[in-house]
């Protein structure tokens, strides 16, 4: 069944728990990336069983997370527990939709370009100063290229 309210309705609750909590939970939360999911598990959910069966978990969940902080009841372990879901989430998204989180390509190219520095600068300057910032800067501009094509194709969470 389709449900087009669905996406505003999730949206709507989490801002409120975004304007009722406080920012240092919200940040644990993930609340602003729990957005980007939400609306890209939405335009999913026509095709997906899985987006759709997460998207409902996801609006009860936050509905019971909205109630305990309402009753000053929202512990550590409510925490963790909303963490694991955000986990979920994103390892289906990446999965079945071929999506990378942001600033992933950056951070895999750079521990990359850190690594290969080290070994170049090593092999070729027999000193590790001089391939490390060439490996970083290599690193960098391949990374954030591939972020920002993957952003522009709609393919970040
Ligand atoms: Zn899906």
């Amino acid at each position: 069944m389709m449900d087009n309210q669905r996406k505003e309705r999730i949206i709507g609750l989490l801002k409120k728990l975004q304007h009722s909590i406080d920012k240092k939970v919200a940040n644990k939360l993930a609340l602003s990336k729990c957005e980007r999911m939400i609306k890209k598990m939405d335009e999913f959910s026509t095709e997906c069983e899985g987006c759709n069966l997460q998207l409902s978990a996801l609006e009860d969940h936050l509905k019971d997370i909205s109630q305990k902080q309402k009753g000053n009841q929202l512990y550590e372990e409510d925490i963790v527990q909303h963490k694991r879901k955000v986990n979920d989430m994103i390892s289906h998204l990446r999965k079945q939709h071929k999506l990378v989180a942001e600033g992933h390509y950056l951070s895999t190219y750079m521990a990359l370009g850190t690594s290969l520095g080290l070994v170049f600068g090593i092999a070729v300057f027999d000193n590790v100063g001089m391939g490390l910032p060439i490996g970083i800067a290599i690193g960098l501009a391949i990374g954030s290229g591939l972020d920002g094509d993957a952003k522009k194709k709609g393919k970040t969470i």
